[in-house]
C-alpha cells in the first residue's frame, strides 16, 4: 500500500513523554499542570487541495501519486485522522506588544504527531485552521484563504532563501466559510475557509516556557525543557543546570542567526511577540508578515502596529533580545543564577552585530574584512537608500551588475544605475541627493577594487546572497484574488519561481518588479491586520 499515508512513521514523543490535559472536552479554558491538551480536528464540509510542497512531501518520503490521492485531502484538512496519530494542541503563553497576556496557546493549530522519515529525521505535523481547541478563547480556530495562502508560500519562499522557518506541505480549501473582519472596522464578511499543514522539528516557542514559570510550575517548566534538549537538541549534554546554560546559549545564538537572515532579504515578521518566537530559531507564525520594498527601517506591514511601530523592520534584532530576556527570565529561577544567562544576552548583541556586518559585507560582494570602514561604509548606505523610495531588493541585484574593471572610465549616470533602477520616484534627484549618492557609490567603488575580487566571481557571489524573486507583498495578493475565483495557477507559479530565488530565470521577470503603484495603498499589498 505505498501510495498511502499509512507509511508514514508516527513516534508521539512529546505526548507520550510529557504531562497531558487531564480533562477531556474540548472547552476554552485556563489548562494547569499539562504541556497540551488532545483535541480532534473539526469535519470539513468539502475539502479539496490547492497546493503541496513536493520538497516538504519528499522530506516525509511521500511519493508524489500520495499528494494526488483522495485520502491526503481528507487527512490534511482534519477529516481523516490516522490511527498513529495522536492530534493535541500545545499550551503556551506569551508576551504580546511588550505585555505578559497569560496563556495563549494552539487557538487554531493541531498537531497531528510526530513522523520519523527513512534518515530519522523528526517532523511533527501541524494543521492550522483545523477548528476550535482548548486555546482558542474567543475565537473560532479557524483560518481564511488569504492568509493561509501567505503562510504557505513564504514558508517555502523562506526555504529556498535559505532563511530558517517551519514548512508547509500541503494548502486545502475547506468547503466551508469562515466569517472575518478583516479591517476591524465592524463589516465582516464570509470567506473560503481553508487548512495548511505545517511541517517542522518542533513548534515550542519562548512562550512554552514562559506560561510555567509565570504559573510558578517549576516541575512542569523543567519536564519540557528536559524533553526539548533530549530530542530537538540531542548534540547537547544530558539535562541539568549546566546544559540549560548551554542550551539558552544557543537559542540566543540561532535567534541572532535567524534575525540576521530577515534583514538580509527585508523580510518583516510583523508580530515578534514571544509565543512567535521558535525555540529552534525558525520563522514560525506567519500572519500580517511582509517584505520591504522602498528600504524603510521604520516600515512595518501590521496595522495593529501601526501606532507603536514594536516590530518595525529595523527594531527586530532589539526585539528578537527583548524576548530572549523574557526567556532568560523564566528560565532564571531553576537555573538558579542569572549571570550566565545575561552573559549570553550580551553575546547574541555581538552575534547579532558581527552577522549582521558581515551579512551585509556579503551583500556588497566584498570578500575582505574591513571592520570599523566596512561598517561606517554600511552605516551610509543605510541613509543614502532612504534618500528618496529606494527598492532593497532591486537595489542589490543591480549593484551587482556594476563592473569595477571599467568603472573608471564611466561617467556619473553609470555609477546611478544601480540606484536608478531601484527606485520609486521618477523625478531627478536633488543636488543633495546626487552628490550624497554618487560619493557613496565612489567609496563603494574604491573599496570593492582595493577588495580585488573579479568583476564575475564578485556578481556570482552577491547574486547567491541577494535574491532576484522575493514573496513581493502585492504578488501574494494577486495569487489570492486569483484563489478565490477557483483559479490557483499563480499560487502554483510562484511556488514554482520562489524554489529559485538566487536565479534568473529568464521569462519570470515579471515577478521581479517593483510594485506597481496601484498595490502602494491596497490592503493586503501594504497594509494587513492579524486578523485572519
Ligand atoms: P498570533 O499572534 O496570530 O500568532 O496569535 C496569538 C494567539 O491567538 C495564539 O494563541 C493563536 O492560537 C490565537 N489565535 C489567533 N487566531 C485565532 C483563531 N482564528 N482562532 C483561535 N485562536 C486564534
Ligand atoms: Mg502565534
Amino acid at each position: 500500500m505505498s501510495s498511502s499515508l499509512d507509511t508514514l512513521i508516527f513516534d508521539n514523543r512529546f505526548t507520550r513523554e510529557l504531562p497531558a490535559d487531564p480533562e477531556a472536552t474540548n472547552q476554552r479554558r485556563q489548562v494547569l499542570g499539562a504541556c497540551y491538551s488532545r483535541v480532534t480536528p473539526v469535519q470539513t464540509r468539502q475539502p479539496s487541495l490547492v497546493a503541496c510542497a513536493r520538497e516538504v512531501a519528499q522530506m516525509l518520503d511521500l511519493p508524489e501519486e500520495v499528494c494526488d490521492a483522495e485520502q491526503f485531502v481528507r487527512v490534511f484538512s482534519g477529516n481523516e485522522v490516522l490511527v498513529a496519530m495522536d492530534p493535541y494542541a500545545m499550551c503556551y503563553g506569551g508576551h504580546q506588544f511588550g505585555h505578559w497576556a497569560g496563556q495563549l496557546g494552539d487557538g487554531r493549530a493541531i498537531n497531528l504527531g510526530e513522523t520519523i522519515n527513512g534518515r530519522g529525521e523528526r517532523w511533527v505535523l501541524q494543521l492550522k485552521g483545523a477548528g476550535p481547541t482548548q486555546y482558542s478563547r474567543s475565537a473560532d480556530g479557524l483560518a481564511v484563504l488569504r492568509s493561509s495562502v501567505r503562510e504557505f508560500l513564504c514558508s517555502e519562499a523562506m526555504h529556498h532563501l535559505g532563511v530558517p522557518t517551519t514548512r508547509a506541505l500541503s494548502l486545502v480549501l475547506t468547503g466551508d466559510q469562515v466569517v472575518r473582519d478583516m479591517f476591524y472596522d465592524g463589516h465582516p464578511l464570509p470567506e473560503p475557509g481553508a487548512v495548511v499543514c505545517r511541517v517542522s522539528p518542533s513548534f515550542t516557542r519562548f512562550g512554552s516556557f514562559e506560561i510555567f514559570a509565570a504559573r510558578q510550575d517549576w516541575d512542569l517548566l523543567r519536564q519540557l525543557l528536559d524533553h526539548t534538549i533530549r530530542t530537538d537538541f540531542p548534540h547537547l549534554p544530558e539535562p541539568g543546570i549546566e546544559t540549560y546554560v548551554v542550551w539558552f546559549d544557543e537559542v540566543c545564538r540561532r535567534t541572532a542567526e535567524l534575525i540576521v537572515h530577515w534583514m538580509r532579504v527585508g523580510f518583516v515578521h510583523g508580530v515578534m511577540n514571544t509565543d512567535n518566537l521558535s525555540i529552534l530559531g525558525l520563522t514560525i507564525d506567519y500572519g500580517p508578515y511582509g517584505w520591504l520594498e522602498d528600504y524603510d527601517p521604520d516600515w512595518t506591514p501590521n496595522t495593529t502596529d501601526a501606532e507603536g511601530r514594536r516590530y518595525r523592520f529595523g527594531q527586530q534584532a532589539q526585539i528578537a533580545q527583548w524576548n530572549l530576556g523574557q526567556l532568560a527570565r523564566a528560565l532564571a529561577p531553576i537555573v538558579q543564577q542569572v549571570e550566565p544567562l545575561q552573559e549570553s544576552l550580551m553575546r547574541y548583541s555581538n552575534l547579532y552585530n558581527d552577522g549582521y556586518n558581515s551579512m551585509m559585507a556579503n551583500k556588497l560582494g566584498l570578500q575582505s574584512r574591513d571592520g570599523a570602514s566596512d561598517a561606517e561604509l554600511i552605516k551610509d548606505l543605510q541613509s543614502v537608500l532612504q534618500l528618496r523610495e529606494t527598492d532593497m531588493t532591486l537595489f542589490f541585484r543591480s549593484l551587482a551588475g556594476l563592473s569595477m574593471e571599467t568603472t573608471a572610465k564611466l561617467a556619473d549616470a553609470a555609477l546611478l544605475k544601480p540606484f536608478e533602477a531601484a527606485y520609486y520616484q521618477t523625478d531627478p534627484l536633488t543636488r543633495e541627493q546626487h552628490h550624497d549618492t554618487l560619493s557613496w557609490m565612489r567609496r563603494y567603488v574604491e573599496r570593492a577594487r582595493r577588495d580585488g575580487t573579479p568583476d564575475g566571481t564578485r556578481r556570482q557571489q552577491m547574486n547567491s546572497v541577494n535574491p532576484k524573486y522575493v514573496l513581493r507583498n502585492y504578488l501574494a495578493q494577486l495569487a489570492i484574488d486569483k484563489s478565490a475565483e477557483g483559479d490557483h495557477s499563480m499560487v502554483h507559479e510562484l511556488l514554482d519561481v520562489l524554489r529559485r530565488p538566487y536565479d534568473e530565470q529568464p521569462g519570470k521577470e515579471v515577478f521581479a518588479e517593483k510594485r506597481p503603484e496601484w498595490a502602494r495603498h491596497r490592503a493586503g499589498c501594504s497594509m494587513l491586520s492579524c486578523s485572519s
